[in-house]
C-alpha cells in the first residue's frame, strides 16, 4: 500500500482531495449505461483525486506518482460510457477540469487546455470569430474536450466531417508522459494518433489545438415518419444532398421518441411515429423543407418557429447517446449497442436488423461520413434480458455484416474501436514504462502475448501500417 499521507505532503501546493465519498464519486463514469460492466466495476474508487491547474502541476503529479508507483487514471467530465476514467487499480484520479484555458485562437483553428467543456470552447471561438468545433459529442454541454480526444469517437458533426479518426480532425496535441522525470512532446499527425481514443493510458494530455469550422445558428427540426424505415431512407437521401448544410441526421424508431422524449413529446403526433432528428444551417432551410416535402416528411418541430425554447434541449441532446440516456431514465432495463452498417448497402442492412429483431432493438442511427462515403452508425436500444442473449445479438449483427464496437467492455482492444499494435504498443513502453496510466485498459501491455492482428474491424486502425 502506497503511503498516502507522504504523497500529499509531497503534492502540497496542488489540490489534493482524499475524502472517500467525494473520491468515488471522482472515480466513476457513465459504466452503469451497461448492467455488465456495472457488474464488473461498481466497487472501483481511487485512493486520491488530484486536480492539476496547469501542466506544471501535472509534472509534478507524475513525479511524485511515479516516484511511489502509483498508478494515475486521467480524467475530463467523466461522462466516458464504458469505464474509460474508472481507476481498476486505484491510485490517483488526475481531474483536469481545472485545466480550462482557451489560449489562442486563429482562423480555422483553437488552441486550448485539455479541461475546458466543449460547450464552453464553442461559445469563445464563436463570440470571438463565428467560429465552432468541426464536431462534438452530444454532451458537449458537460464533457472536456481532452476527454472528448481520449476517450470519444464522434458526434453532432461527423455527418460533415468525419470522426476523431480522421486525419486533420485533430492538430496537435501536447502530452505529459509518465516517467522519473516526465517529458512533454508535442504530436502531430500520425503521432497524435496513438493517443486519441488511447483512454490516456499513454500520457496526459496538456494541450490540444483543433480545426474549427464557420459556426451558424443551426436549425433543430424532427421529421415524422410513421414507417421507421422510410425515416431511414429519408436520411439516406437527404445526406447524400451535396449542396445542403446539415450537422446531424439521426433516425429514430418509434415508440421512443413519444415515450422518451418528454419535452418534445407535444410536437410528436402518436406513439407509432418515428422521427429524424436534424440540424440545418439557417441558408439551406429552404431546400431541406422542399426535399423533406417531396419525401413525404411531416415537419413535427423546427426551433426558429417555437414561441419559446424555455425548457426544450437542443435537438443534439435526443441523439448521439442522450438517445440512451433518456430512455434509461424511464426504464432502467434497457441497454444499447454501436453498430456500423457499410456502405453501399447500409440502408438495406438496417432494415433486415429492423426485421429480425423488431422492438426488441429499437432502432437508431447516426449518419456519418466514413472514408469519404456516407453510411450509418447505430446505437440502437436494446431491450435486455441476459448477458447470453446480448452476446446473442451481437452475433447476429457481425454474422449479417454490421461490426459491433463493443460497449460492454472496458479495454480498448475489446470495446473494438483502437486497434492496438506494435506501434502503439511501442509507445506505451517509452511514454509509460512501468505500466502505471489507467492500468488495465490495454490488454496488449497485460498480456505480452495478446495477438494484435486476430481482432477484427476496428473504428481507430493500427499504426504500423504508418510506421
Ligand atoms: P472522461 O469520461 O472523463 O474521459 C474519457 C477518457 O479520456 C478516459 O479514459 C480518461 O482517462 C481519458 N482522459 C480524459 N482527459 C484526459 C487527458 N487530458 N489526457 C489523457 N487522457 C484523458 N462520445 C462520443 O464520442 N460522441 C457522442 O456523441 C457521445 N455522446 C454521449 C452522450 C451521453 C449521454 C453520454 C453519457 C456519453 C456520450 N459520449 C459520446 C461519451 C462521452 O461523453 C464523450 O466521449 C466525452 O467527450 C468524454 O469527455 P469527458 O470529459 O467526460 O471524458
Amino acid at each position: 500500500m502506497a503511503d498516502y499521507a507522504k504523497i500529499k505532503q509531497e503534492l502540497d501546493g496542488i489540490a489534493v482531495e482524499d475524502n472517500p465519498a467525494l473520491v468515488r464519486q471522482k472515480s466513476r463514469d457513465f459504466y452503469w449505461y451497461s448492467p455488465i460492466l456495472k457488474a464488473e466495476l461498481d466497487n472501483v474508487t481511487a485512493d486520491l483525486v488530484v486536480s492539476p491547474k496547469s501542466e506544471e502541476e501535472v509534472i509534478r503529479t507524475l513525479k511524485v506518482a511515479f516516484a511511489h508507483g502509483v498508478p494515475v487514471t486521467p480524467r475530463g467530465a467523466g461522462t466516458g460510457n464504458y469505464g474509460q476514467a474508472m481507476p481498476l487499480s486505484g491510485g490517483i484520479v488526475l481531474n483536469l477540469i481545472n485545466m480550462n484555458k482557451v489560449k489562442e485562437i486563429h482562423p480555422g483553428r483553437v488552441i486550448c487546455e485539455p479541461g475546458i467543456i466543449i460547450a464552453e470552447l464553442d461559445k469563445q471561438t464563436k463570440a470571438h470569430s463565428g467560429q465552432e468545433l468541426r464536431f462534438h459529442p452530444s454532451t458537449a454541454q458537460t464533457a472536456t474536450i481532452g476527454g472528448f480526444i481520449a476517450g470519444g469517437s464522434g458526434g453532432v458533426g461527423s455527418i460533415h466531417w468525419g470522426g476523431l479518426r480522421d486525419l486533420g480532425n485533430i492538430l496537435r496535441l501536447r502530452v505529459v508522459t509518465m516517467e522519473a522525470e516526465p517529458r512533454v512532446l508535442e504530436l502531430t499527425a500520425w503521432d497524435l494518433q496513438k493517443v486519441s481514443h488511447a483512454y490516456g493510458t499513454n500520457g496526459i494530455i496538456t494541450e490540444v489545438e483543433m480545426p474549427l469550422a464557420p459556426a451558424y445558428d443551426w436549425v433543430d427540426v424532427l421529421v415524422g415518419y410513421d414507417d421507421f424505415m422510410d425515416a431511414v431512407r429519408f436520411s439516406d437521401v437527404l445526406a447524400h444532398k451535396n449542396g445542403l448544410l446539415l450537422k446531424e441526421i439521426a433516425p429514430i424508431a418509434a415508440p421512443i421518441p413519444y415515450d422518451y422524449f418528454p419535452r418534445h413529446k407535444p410536437f410528436i403526433r402518436h406513439r407509432g411515429q418515428s422521427i429524424v432528428v436534424v440540424m440545418v444551417a439557417p441558408h439551406s432551410i429552404d431546400a431541406f423543407t422542399a426535399l423533406t416535402e417531396r419525401m413525404k416528411g411531416e415537419i413535427l418541430y423546427r426551433s426558429d418557429k417555437v414561441e419559446s425554447m424555455k425548457g426544450i434541449p437542443h435537438a443534439y441532446e435526443l441523439a448521439w447517446n442522450h438517445t440512451t440516456l433518456r430512455a434509461l431514465k424511464v426504464d432502467p432495463t434497457f441497454t444499447y449497442l454501436q453498430v456500423q452498417y457499410p456502405s453501399p448497402d447500409h440502408v438495406a442492412k438496417v432494415g433486415k436488423m429492423v426485421e429480425i429483431f423488431g422492438d426488441e432493438v429499437p432502432g437508431h442511427l447516426e449518419f456519418i461520413k466514413f472514408d469519404g462515403n456516407m453510411q450509418c452508425a447505430g446505437l440502437p436500444l436494446v431491450r435486455y434480458t441476459t448477458k447470453e442473449r446480448l452476446e446473442e445479438i451481437i452475433k447476429i449483427h457481425e454474422d449479417h455484416g454490421c461490426p459491433i464496437f463493443n460497449p460492454h467492455r472496458y479495454t480498448l482492444e475489446e470495446g473494438g474501436m483502437k486497434q492496438t499494435d506494435e506501434v502503439q504498443l511501442a509507445f506505451k513502453k517509452e511514454t509509460d514504462p512501468q505500466g502505471l496510466l489507467n492500468p488495465g485498459k490495454m490488454i496488449a501491455w497485460e498480456n505480452p502475448s495478446f495477438d494484435f492482428k486476430a481482432g477484427k474491424n476496428y473504428l481507430f486502425p493500427g499504426l504500423q501500417a504508418f510506421a
